[in-house]
């Protein structure tokens, strides 16, 4: 039994241990640096464009690429922040505006966001978007200034239509005394391919790719953000090359970098160790794993986890056959089969086989499953199928699901309960 004072006593006792790190927050995402190594050119082509906004001229329009981790995010919001600073000293009226797209991801919101800037008062809801659009140009429009709008992970707001953006890259035109320029950030190179064409060639007036870094790049991010983080001497020398060789056969993310460094700190801190070595980064390196992979399957569909859930259960009765000597692969056509078992007894829509072996095809292309093309002689050709995650992770995250957990202790051998 804990009682309130041995609860108390632990407390205390956990806050006078000394910590490992000496301040956590500025390994999360959402820190940034006020260094940025190893992206000079990235920096310096952005300011080139955007000193236009100096002179009280538009920028072009800039559009930026590169994989999760590269640092877009980290230089676009440091060079955003410079250009206002600086505006502000030689007394320019020029603002940059910062919105994340996955956040605010419908036009409405954007387009709210931004009027709500330059002090209009728009309802959440309830507008047409269109009289929204016109606050925001009015307000714009009052004074000489030069507006920047970032629009970080811009494609998740252009799957909802590109209405906005066809608006605010046309909006110069009617502008009297404002202008407007936007830089789009994303991690979708083809993104575009689905823009009007008019609008694609607005947005992109100017491109900026940035490439992936490579080990000895995020090792240098990974010392001077682990100086700040952690304590002196708690490091063991191979824990940093360790992550950034990890991260950096991860297509050179930088993030992954910084949640490996976090990861192996908070684990050895759970284990009240004193040291962070380079066991702690590779049961950290599952533990992420994991967790993304969890994150995936809650995420799923509810036909696709039913289907990773057929299989699922076929690994595991598979694992019981094994003990017994038996084969052990799957093949589509018994996933087929429980799976429509299963669809009956939770009362499901059944799909088509060819349904289902797109629904996998998925599951594979996320790295879930891995399906293989067996040829069975006359037979003709099928499909092997294995789990590439941990069995017993998947089906924790799946049975979670309310729709899926009438099925806990459904026997595949016997196909009931
Ligand atoms: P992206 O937007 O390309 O996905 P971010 O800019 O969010 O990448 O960078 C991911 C993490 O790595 C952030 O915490 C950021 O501060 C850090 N980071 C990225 N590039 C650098 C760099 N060149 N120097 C220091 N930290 C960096
Ligand atoms: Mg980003």
């Amino acid at each position: 039994m804990i009682m309130t004072s041995s609860l108390n006593q632990l407390f205390t006792r956990l806050l006078e241990s000394e910590s490992i790190f000496k301040n956590k927050e500025v390994l999360r995402h959402s820190y940034t640096p006020d260094v940025l190594v190893h992206r000079d050119t990235q920096t310096e082509e952005l300011a080139t464009i955007l000193v236009s906004a100096l002179r009280g001229e538009t920028p072009s329009n800039i559009l930026i690429y590169g994989k999760t981790g590269t640092g877009k995010t980290a230089v676009t919001r440091y060079v955003g922040k410079e250009l206002e600073n600086m505006s502000e000293r030689m007394n320019v009226k020029c603002s940059v505006i910062y919105v994340n797209c996955e956040v605010i991801d419908t036009q409405y919101r954007l387009l709210a966001n931004l009027a709500r800037h330059f002090g209009e008062d728009i309802p959440m809801t309830g507008w047409p978007t269109d009289q929204v659009f016109q606050k925001f140009k009015e307000a714009l429009d009052t004074q000489e200034q030069v507006l920047i709008v970032i629009l970080d992970e811009i494609d998740k707001l252009v799957k909802k239509g590109d209405d906005v953006l066809y608006n605010l890259s046309r909006m110069n035109a009617n502008l009297k005394r404002a202008k407007v320029s936007i830089i789009g950030v994303s991690n979708d190179l083809k993104f575009t391919d689905f823009l009007d064409p008019r609008v694609k060639s607005s947005l992109g007036e100017e491109e900026i790719i940035y490439p992936p870094y490579d080990a000895d790049q995020i090792r240098d991010i990974l010392y001077q953000r682990a100086a700040i983080a952690y304590n002196d001497n708690v490091l063991d020398g191979s824990v940093i090359p360790l992550c950034a060789a990890l991260a950096a056969q991860e297509h050179g993310d930088a993030r992954r970098a910084l949640d490996l460094l976090r990861v192996s700190g908070e684990i050895a801190e759970r284990k009240e160790e004193r040291k962070v070595t380079e066991s702690h980064v590779r049961i950290a390196q599952d533990k992420i794993e994991v967790d993304r992979i969890v994150e995936v399957v809650r995420t799923l569909p509810t036909q696709s986890k039913l289907v990773l859930f057929s299989i699922v259960m076929l690994n595991l009765s598979v694992q019981n056959q094994n003990q017994l000597g038996q084969p052990s692969t799957i093949t589509t056509g018994e996933v087929y089969n429980i799976y429509r078992k299963m669809c009956k007894s939770i009362d499901m829509d059944i799909l088509t086989q060819r349904r289902v072996t797109d629904l996998m095809s998925e599951l594979d292309m996320l790295g879930i499953i891995n399906a293989m093309v067996v040829s069975k002689g006359r037979y003709g050709r099928t499909k092997e199928i294995s789990l590439s995650v941990p069995v017993k992770n998947t089906y924790d995250v799946l049975i979670e699901d309310y729709k899926l957990n009438p099925l806990q202790g459904y026997n595949v051998k016997v196909g009931y309960f």
